[in-house]
């Protein structure tokens, strides 16, 4: 194993188990569960939560098994096949990798796709903070990508994730699914408290100019989770207000909305 790992941007110096995400040769499942509120076109889905990030934001609601990635099951091929069938008897159309970030395990997950006879439609769900190369790797076996675009500016994810070139990264990411096939794009923001001007406006704005033909989902759920209790704005809940302001600008900008 190369003892520079380059597999995201945060280009560390050591090997994947010793560097930032800790990406162990064993990938591990910490959760796995069917999902009936995911966006239309994509429910209902078969989660696989996988331990181990390469972000860590400070409102993870994961928090430790999401970070840890020496939590959780084996993912063998016959844990996972027994899962599909699991989740096949329970009416599930796709299955579904999610984090922590399921980014990390890249070269694992796409041996264990290719290996896995009749496998459903896969949907990768993930922070986008990777090389644009990443996924052209995965274009032939993931028919959905789900990015979660949380910040509208670096200043912002170098406060609450500690990368200071988010934007930079993820957009390029973005734009290079986007450009092979808009409509197997969703892109997700999670409304932040405090966070309306400075990330929600800009996200809504970007993606309205450059990724227009792919699906916007908003989510208002927000939860104060982990470090995020202790921020000024982050531990606080929603404003009712900023929701549906939110709401209105999103109906209004974007013609693709979940
Ligand atoms: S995949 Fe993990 S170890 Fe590799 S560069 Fe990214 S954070 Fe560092």
């Amino acid at each position: 194993m190369s003892k520079h790992c380059l597999n995201c941007p945060r280009s560390c110096e050591r090997d994947a188990a010793t560097g930032f995400c800790g990406a162990a040769e064993v990938v591990r499942c910490f959760r796995h569960r069917i999902e009936y509120g995911e966006e239309t076109a994509i429910s209902p889905s078969h989660l696989f939560y996988l331990s181990g990030c390469n972000l860590r934001c400070d409102f993870c609601i994961g928090e430790q098994s999401a970070i840890h990635p020496k939590t959780g099951h084996p993912l063998s091929r016959d844990f996972f096949e027994q899962a599909l069938a699991w989740g096949r008897s329970r009416g599930a159309g796709n299955i579904q990798w999610v984090g922590g970030e399921p980014g990390i395990h890249l070269a694992f997950l796409i041996e264990l796709m290719n290996a896995t006879p009749s496998l459903p439609p896969v949907v990768w769900k993930s922070n986008f903070y990777f090389w644009p190369e990443t996924f052209e790797l995965l274009r032939p076996c993931v028919d959905v990508f789900v990015a979660d675009l949380k910040f509208g500016n670096n200043a912002c994810a170098a406060a609450h994730c500690g990368v200071n070139d988010y934007l930079d990264v993820v957009c390029r990411a973005l734009l290079k699914v986007y450009r092979h096939d808009p409509r197997r794009l969703i892109v997700r923001h999670l409304l932040l408290p405090g966070h309306f001007h400075c990330c929600f406006l800009p996200v809504v704005d970007w993606f309205a100019r450059n990724i227009p033909e792919a699906l916007f989902s908003l989510r208002d759920g927000y939860v104060p989770a982990g470090k995020a209790k202790s921020d000024p704005c982050l531990r606080h809940w929603l404003d009712a207000e900023d929701a549906a302001n939110a709401k209105k600008i999103v109906a209004e900008r974007c013609r693709r909305v979940a």
